[in-house]
């Protein structure tokens, strides 16, 4: 409980590992003081849930964002020893490579004025989005498995994008562990007929325009500036990763109860790394991570298809090209630096983006100089941010830093607390631009229902997990 914490420095706090017989390592949170104060102790006791994993190296991570999840906190980061470790699906979540993508153009603000209520309403008609949407794309039954195995290279064979979008996402956008003969073919049929859509919800695509620029040195390596018109769009692998996610966790929960393992919570069902249950996950995973990056790919062409029918320019020319796309819910197998000595660790992040400092290779190679670009969203009403990668989150957190404002009032609750109506005034008074697909989420999405994300940057800002690069501010918004 919060009795427990320990103040490690300004904004860091730490339940100590003698706390609890299990614990193995300490549980770490990054919050200012009156978040202390507001996060629940259940959140608080998932953080050192995971903290008594098998194989945890160094610490567990609850980030600034943190919030009450599916057996793991959102917001939180754990990384496994290659030896002894575990995997563990609800340390991902549902959906697999959910994550955001930033894409630039050379157009300011004013620029795109007259045309935004067009500009809208062409990426509302073009973009599939809302519950259980279907893509425009009807791939073949055999065809998925290419999505599955190839991700965003996949889209870009087929007509989605340019080869050079390839170099601007992690793994560029194929992890090549991925196997399609380990996800089921119910996943497989749910993933068939949606590739291509937003889905519902927290899912959205923004027509932002840079406000303040924090670090000049790096607005310039990223290629951004005051003024300039960009677009932000966040989804996941859709009901395939969900499915993926559903199948593991069941094997799981049989394995974890064959081995016997000491698990706290029945929803961290996790299996040894070097099981065929964990290594059947890891490789099913990647399948839903890649079918993912392929999703954002092809909105991501339609969006700038949008933008030319709209404008009358071609994309080349409206410089559309792609800043970064990050995955904020995924485990990657990295070398960290635990101690003295460098180690492969299979980190888990939920509701946590990488944030590689500068040198990494990882890095594309125009940013590697001053570390990752990252993309944290805020809502719809208020600010989002780009950042990027320090060296303290290298030391600290596996390189991982925040991935949003985080919820604090749970959908009903939003519901209960705002109307939709309200909600679509305050934005429109602000000159906000809303087109979504259903009334109620416009409530259950209203910005009060999230934390503060100028607290939330404060805080990695503070404490270095991340350098503020630039804020955007939202002109356009179209919501699942
Ligand atoms: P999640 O992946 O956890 O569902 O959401 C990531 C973050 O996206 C949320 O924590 C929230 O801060 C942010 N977010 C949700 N809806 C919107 C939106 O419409 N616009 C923007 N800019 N951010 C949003
Ligand atoms: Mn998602
Ligand atoms: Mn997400």
């Amino acid at each position: 409980s919060k009795d427990d914490l320990v103040k490690v420095r300004d904004c860091v706090y730490e339940i100590p590992t003698d706390t609890r017989k299990d614990m193995r390592v300490p549980a770490r949170v990054y919050l200012d003081d009156e978040s202390i104060q507001n996060i629940s102790d259940g959140t608080l006791e998932q953080v050192a849930n995971v903290a008594a994993l098998e194989g945890i190296q160094k610490r567990s991570i609850g980030l600034p964002d943190i919030h009450f999840g599916y057996g793991f906190p959102i917001g939180g980061v754990a990384a496994f020893g290659e030896n002894g470790g575990v995997i563990s699906p609800g340390g991902v979540g549902f959906d697999i490579n959910c994550g955001v993508r930033l894409l630039k153009t050379n157009l300011t603000k004013d620029d795109i004025k007259p045309y935004m209520k067009d500009l809208v309403d062409e990426l509302f008609k073009k973009v599939p989005s809302g519950l259980g949407s279907n893509g425009i794309k009807h791939l073949k039954e055999k065809e998925i498995d290419d999505v599955l195995k190839n991700g965003a290279r996949w889209a870009v064979e087929n007509g989605y994008g340019w080869e050079e979008d390839l170099e601007f996402m992690e793994e560029n956008g194929c992890m090549d562990t991925a196997d399609p003969d380990k996800v089921s073919t119910k996943a497989k049929r749910r993933g068939i007929p949606q590739l291509g859509s937003l889905g519902s919800g927290n899912h959205f695509l923004e027509i932002q325009t840079i406000g303040e620029i924090y670090d000049e040195d790096v607005a310039k390596q990223y290629g951004v500036q005051k003024d300039q018109v960009v677009v932000l769009i966040h989804t996941g692998s859709r009901g395939c990763g969900y499915q993926i996610c559903a199948d593991s966790l069941r094997e799981m929960d049989k394995t974890a109860k064959r081995l016997k393992m000491d698990i706290p919570d029945r929803q961290l069902a996790c299996a040894p790394i070097d099981s065929d249950e964990a290594q059947n996950y890891l490789k099913a995973m990647a399948a839903g991570a890649n079918y993912a990056w392929t999703n954002r790919q092809m909105i991501q062409h339609w969006v700038r298809e949008s933008f030319e029918n709209v404008i009358g320019e071609d994309a080349e020319s409206l410089g559309m090209n792609l800043l970064y796309d990050v995955a904020h819910n995924i485990i990657k197998k990295e070398k960290h630096k635990i101690g003295k000595n460098n180690k492969t660790v299979y980190v888990h992040r939920k509701g946590a983006t990488r944030a590689f400092g500068p040198g990494r290779e990882e890095i594309p190679e125009e940013y590697r100089s001053v570390g990752q670009p990252v993309i944290i969203p805020g809502t719809m009403g208020t600010a989002s941010y780009l950042l990027s990668g320090t060296e303290t989150a290298m030391n600290e957190t596996f390189g991982s830093t925040a991935h949003g404002a985080g919820r604090i009032l749970s959908r009903s609750g939003a519901k209960r607390e705002f109307t939709p109506d309200e909600v679509s005034q305050k934005l429109a008074s602000e000159g906000i631009l809303l087109k979504a697909n259903s009334k109620p989420v416009i409530a259950e999405e209203a910005p009060k229902a999230y934390k503060n994300i100028d607290d939330v940057i404060d805080v990695l800002d503070k404490t270095g997990l991340s350098n503020p690069v630039a804020q955007m501010k939202p002109l356009g918004v179209i919501k699942g």
